[in-house]
């Protein structure tokens, strides 16, 4: 089963792109799962995963950094190994990278920081192959997900649903 978000179109979307983030309902439950264990501890780092996508675009895969050295307030990935599961996933499942999704620490924190939106365009920069990407953050259970296309336009964003 496939959860499909819809994507709301009052923000300074790029115009004619049907920007729309699929990944499979239990995928995503496990991903939750396991970025949110240790939550509930007073000093509980950011954690952040890694998305893969396949050739229709879909968001097929996911891996918990567990090796990221995760702060309060920042999260610092283990780029090496990250680098090493996106090689993998290309060879064995032909799936490419497709974003990132890291956790606040704070209730209501689901926007972007300013850093991330940095992180993102490093990300962009960093992938030249990478025709959007997928950011998503978790906060106090929630979860916001943004997607921006290579000239940083937001295409996505369903923290500003409803
Ligand atoms: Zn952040």
């Amino acid at each position: 089963m496939k959860d499909k978000f819809p994507i709301p179109l009052s923000y300074p979307y790029k115009e004619g792109d049907a920007g729309e983030i699929c990944m499979d309902a239990q995928m995503l439950a496990d991903m939750l799962l396991q970025l949110r264990s240790g939550e509930e501890q007073d000093n509980c780092p950011e954690k952040a995963c890694i998305l893969g996508s396949n050739a229709a675009g879909e968001i097929v895969r996911f891996h918990v950094d567990t090796e990221g050295i995760g702060g309060r307030t920042s999260y610092l990935p283990n780029t090496a190994g990250l680098e090493q599961v996106i090689r993998m996933w290309k060879i064995e499942y032909a799936v490419a990278f497709a974003g990132l999704i890291h956790t606040h620490p704070h209730k209501n924190a689901l926007a972007l920081s300013p850093k991330d939106l940095l992180f993102t365009k490093a990300l962009l920069a960093l992938n030249p192959g990478l025709q959007r990407i997928v950011m998503g953050i978790l906060a106090g259970g929630e979860l916001a997900l943004y997607c921006f296309d290579r000239d940083f336009l937001r295409i996505y964003d369903r923290n500003k649903e409803g």
